[in-house]
């Protein structure tokens, strides 16, 4: 059967964990994995430009019985070669491709134009959603707690304070309940106007970040991803409700859908002189009601 002409429709931005699709395309890969590709998922793939969330596991149920999915990549196809993964060259919602989630799936394939059931790890699912909330509050109470730091008018974040994270940030990795943002501080941030002596104390800006953390969780507030299809290309935005007011983020992932699931979020830094500048590590904890 041809390759597929449109992008994979995805329910797991509004929390879905389970779906029916039409298998559009299988294809066996040199691993003894096959690759399929549904019309439709509710499987989290890992993205391959800004690969932060990893990919759900689950189980594919079809004719054939069932396959276990081992992770779900990107998948782009472009003058009829579909590229997977970190094959894949171009952005996701890049003009003239078309992108689908591959399930890559351990046992009996199912057959093109059948009608199959994916279900992702639910248990999964949520401690990695907890993790990406936890890692967007994050990454504001960090911009919010070095927003002193800077001497010159500079990009603001969703919550009008400098855009740190944004203009710092190097790797974002999201785990169970948690993250690890991976920072550096050299000339080229120094020129935008950051004031590496803001950094001279990480136990103290650690200290002011996890006073924001305490706040925005001991007040709750609703989390929804906003989007205007539910084609995978489609541009997300992460809503959340602070005191301070809603704010907004454009986001890939999946969310907890309110800040009373946590009991605690909480963040350390540490801090390493490298060539020409200042690496930073932020590892991000939640707790869960
Ligand atoms: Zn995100």
């Amino acid at each position: 059967m041809a390759l597929p002409s449109h992008d994979t429709l995805v329910s797991y931005p509004d929390g879905a964990t389970a779906s029916t699709g039409t298998v559009l395309h299988v294809e066996p890969l040199d691993d003894g994995l096959s690759a399929v590709i549904l019309d439709a998922t509710a499987v989290h793939p890992i993205d391959t430009a800004w690969p932060d969330q990893p990919s759900d596991r689950g189980v594919l149920r079809g004719a054939a019985g069932e396959a276990r999915i081992e992770r779900a990549v990107m998948g782009g196809i472009h003058d009829g070669a579909l590229l997977l993964g970190t094959d894949l060259p171009v952005r996701t919602g890049t003009e003239g491709w078309t992108f689908v989630v591959a399930h890559l799936v351990d046992g009996a394939a199912p057959a093109e134009g059948e009608s199959v059931e994916v279900v992702a790890d639910a248990d999964l699912r949520a401690a990695l959603s907890a993790g990406h909330t936890a890692c967007h509050l994050a990454s504001l109470a960090l911009d919010g707690a070095l927003s002193d730091s800077w001497t010159k008018e500079t990009p603001r974040d969703a919550l009008g304070n400098p855009a740190f994270d944004q203009l710092a940030i190097v790797t974002s990795r999201i785990h169970e309940h948690g993250s690890i943002d991976t920072y550096r501080i050299g000339k080229s941030l120094r020129r935008k106007g950051f004031a590496p002596a803001g950094l001279d104390d990480v136990a103290a800006v650690a200290a002011r970040a996890n006073a924001l953390l305490a706040g925005w969780v001991a007040a709750g507030g609703a989390v929804r991803i906003e989007r205007a299809d539910a084609a995978i290309t489609t541009r997300r935005t992460w809503v959340c409700a602070l005191p301070e007011g809603e704010v907004r983020i454009p986001c890939g992932g999946t969310h907890v859908d309110d800040l009373a699931a946590f009991t605690s979020i909480e963040v350390a830094l540490e801090r390493t002189d490298v060539e020409g500048g200042i690496e930073l590590v932020m590892t991000t904890t939640a707790r869960m009601a």
